[in-house]
């Protein structure tokens, strides 16, 4: 009976990693298919410097998808990266954003935000990815200095040569660097001091933690040093509560990112923000 009972068990398994094959490829076609129509879009979330003012954005990729909503990429950036496909969705979010920056460069309140936008392991060591970049940025008329790219440690230090050579080359036209999810990756002061980057971005995971874990703390603390000897500037992520923005600012980080003070939305919803109506984003 328990030999029935383990083919039975076996029979299900089969059944469900095929059901899960199928989800997949399904996912896949949808992507392709949402690449094709256009459904990949940029939400903003705002990114505020000293006294709360609106100073940029981040530029993260939705799927609006005509079946299942507006997504989020937890949804789909796995499959896309597996099937070979964030390249293609990585290319429409920097055009997107550059044609946001081209936009906002000729409305006085706006032309001086910087928009910051995340690249995926790939992109940064793809043949063509600088010429790509530059292209984009003549064709959209975008302000190379305002935009802001982002990469993780992983990325940077899987080819440090290769990645220092493509930064070097972009930084020459003003394009501005960030290590995003900083302090959950391999972090030595040697790599950090040789990539020419000028923001390292404070893991939502040590925010979270705040005020209370002092471990969390500590980190934060040595991120901020760390930033401040290598003169580059410091932004932490994922703020949502006033204990953590006033503990971030009393450790010296002026610069922040999170649901405290807007999540991501259209740029219509962000530019609201800055309109004479409203003025500056409330003191929160
Ligand atoms: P990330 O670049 O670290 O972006 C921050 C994520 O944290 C975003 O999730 C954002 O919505 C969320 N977030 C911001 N503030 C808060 C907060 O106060 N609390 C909490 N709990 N979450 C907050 P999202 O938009 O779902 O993006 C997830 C990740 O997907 C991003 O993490 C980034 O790694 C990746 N991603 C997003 N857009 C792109 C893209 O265009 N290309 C690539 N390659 N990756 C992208
Ligand atoms: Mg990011
Ligand atoms: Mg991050
Ligand atoms: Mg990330």
């Amino acid at each position: 009976q328990a030999k029935a009972e383990g083919k039975r068990r076996l029979c299900f398994f089969d059944t469900e990693m095929q059901a899960s094959v199928t989800r997949r490829l399904q996912l896949e076609k949808d992507i392709i298919r949402g690449l094709e129509r256009g459904e990949f879009v940029i939400y903003l979330q705002a990114q505020l410097g000293e006294h709360q003012g609106l100073i940029g954005a981040e530029a993260l990729v939705r799927w609006q998808h005509p079946e299942r909503g507006v997504l989020a990429p937890g949804a789909f950036i796995e499959a896309a990266e597996s099937a070979g496909l964030m390249g293609r969705i990585d290319s429409g979010v920097l055009r997107l954003a550059c044609e946001q920056l081209a936009a906002w460069s000729r409305q006085p309140e706006l032309a001086g935000l910087t928009l910051s936008v995340n690249l995926s392991a790939a992109e940064l060591y793809r043949a063509g990815f600088v010429e790509e970049v530059q292209d984009v940025l003549a064709q959209t008329g975008a302000n190379p200095a305002r935009l802001k790219l982002e990469l993780t440690e992983s990325m940077l230090l899987s080819d440090m040569p290769i990645a220092i050579a493509r930064m070097r080359a972009l930084k020459d036209r003003g394009v501005r660097f960030a290590v995003d999810d900083f302090g959950t990756g391999y972090s030595s002061l040697l790599y950090l001091q040789q990539l020419p980057l000028d923001q390292l971005k404070i893991d939502q995971s040590f925010v979270r933690a705040l005020p209370d874990d002092n471990n969390s703390l500590e980190i934060v603390r040595t991120i901020i040093a760390l930033a401040r000897s290598l003169r580059m500037e410091v932004i932490a992520e994922g703020v949502e509560t006033q204990a953590q923005r006033q503990t971030l600012l009393a450790s010296g980080c002026h610069l922040y990112q999170g649901y405290l003070f807007a999540r991501p939305e259209p740029a219509q919803v962000l530019e609201r923000m800055l309109s004479p109506a409203h003025g500056q984003p409330a003191s929160v």
